[in-house]
């Protein structure tokens, strides 16, 4: 007889997500799934004799960074653009970082490490990395980590650039996810062949889209900042089309290139249209905000409303140190309430979970603690928490007050 592991986690709150708060909820963890979730004493009566842990806190599903690059966590000195500064200044900054960086693969792996570790303790369950170099040592799960999505990015503004990277992809085992940077480092049929390789393979494609609003005037005209960097850097040529007026943007191009789909997942969004995101919503395309990477580099801060009224419910990352000062999902969602005073808690907090989950195609798993999903509950305490009488209260210092004094997995 095959004997089953259950037990029965109860909370004084428990925040589903998927469903209104449960005060004095438990939650039924069989074998590694949640198998039932409901009022403690209805639960209690439904399954006697089971062992129940007492959390004296709130339980909530992990929390999910959909955007990162890893490999850039030792670079916590890139100081934030002056008001002379552009966004193409801070890429070059940033590369030339990179170019000159005698950091040894021993310490650069440290910071990756320390930074996984941290994320996993603040409550973090998944994370989603993009980088250029293939860092064998996150392929294997460790103790103390979130589980990561990796993808591996390709640029190529031009037909040199185009060609290296085909020719990088096609060794590629096909387990390795691959993704293109953004619309004006990467050329439209490196996108569209990129894009194609995700979808043999059902692999997210996630894409730096409308970060700044140089972006467009690029899109445009081929003019402007993007236009002056890649020439500088000797990467012109015609590979990239003039759109002309009749392109409302990031989103819109996207789409010109059969580039939206549901597993397409479009990072920042700070710069785009109402009908854009109407489209995005159509095409079932994700969209990921960086509200502390946006505010870092001034680039604005992206319409979360519009977003929501076309039915999309973004997912939250942290990106890199290189655009951020600290990697912490509880202060992404203080930011965001603090940039939309008028945006309702228990959406941002759904972002930070649900919206992640459903970006990377996880929400089997994660993102809300509903039957099926993983058995991997977030226990998270504070005074200012216990505080809390009731739900409304309680949703709005979960998103406002910071990451909690405690945070455990049950
Ligand atoms: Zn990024």
């Amino acid at each position: 007889m095959i004997t089953r592991v259950m037990k029965i986690v109860s909370s004084r709150w428990v925040l589903p997500i998927s469903r209104p708060v449960i005060e004095d909820g438990s939650v039924v963890v069989a074998d590694g799934r949640i198998v039932d979730i409901g009022e403690r004493r209805e639960i209690l009566s439904k399954y006697p004799g089971t062992d129940e842990f007492r959390c004296p806190g709130t339980l909530l599903p992990g929390l999910i960074n959909a955007h990162s690059h890893l490999e850039l966590s030792h670079l916590r000195d890139i100081a934030a653009p002056l008001p002379h500064h552009t966004f193409t200044d801070w890429i070059a900054g940033l590369l030339a970082r990179r170019s000159t960086d005698h950091t040894s693969r021993e310490e650069r792996l440290a910071a990756v490490f320390a930074l996984l570790r941290d994320q996993h303790a603040s409550g973090v369950v998944l994370v989603a990395d993009t980088g250029n170099e293939y860092l064998v040592e996150l392929g294997k799960a460790a103790e103390g980590w979130p589980e990561i999505r990796r993808m591996l990015e390709y640029l190529g503004p031009d037909r040199q650039g185009d060609e290296a990277a085909r020719l990088a992809i096609e060794g590629l085992d096909g387990l390795v996810a691959i993704t293109g940077h953004a619309p004006y480092s990467t050329g439209p049929e490196l996108l569209q062949y990129i894009k194609g390789r995700c979808r043999q393979f059902k692999q997210i494609f996630s894409i730096h889209t409308a970060e700044s609003n140089a972006e467009l005037q690029f899109l445009h005209s081929r003019t402007g900042i993007f236009r002056d960097f890649l020439e500088k850097r000797n990467r012109w040529d015609d590979t990239f089309a003039c759109l002309g007026e009749n392109c409302s943007g990031t989103i819109d191009y996207y789409d010109r290139l059969g580039l939206l789909d549901d597993r397409t997942l479009m990072v920042h969004c700070v710069h785009v249209s109402v009908p854009e995101l109407q489209l995005a919503a159509e095409r079932g395309a994700h969209i990921c905000l960086c509200p502390g990477s946006n505010r870092f580099l001034k680039v604005g801060t992206a319409p979360v409303t519009h977003m929501i009224e076309a039915g999309i419910l973004p997912a939250l990352g942290t990106d890199s140190y290189a655009s951020n000062p600290s990697i912490d999902l509880w202060r992404e969602m203080q930011l965001l309430a603090d940039d939309h005073p008028d945006l309702p808690p228990e959406q941002i907090l759904a972002m930070a979970t649900l919206g992640g989950a459903q970006a990377l195609h996880v929400e089997q798993d994660y993102g809300s603690i509903e039957p099926g999903r993983k058995g991997r509950l977030l226990h998270i305490s504070s005074p200012a928490l216990l505080q809390c009488r009731t739900a409304t209260a309680l949703i709005r210092e979960v998103v406002t007050g910071g990451r909690p004094v405690e945070t455990s997995w049950v």
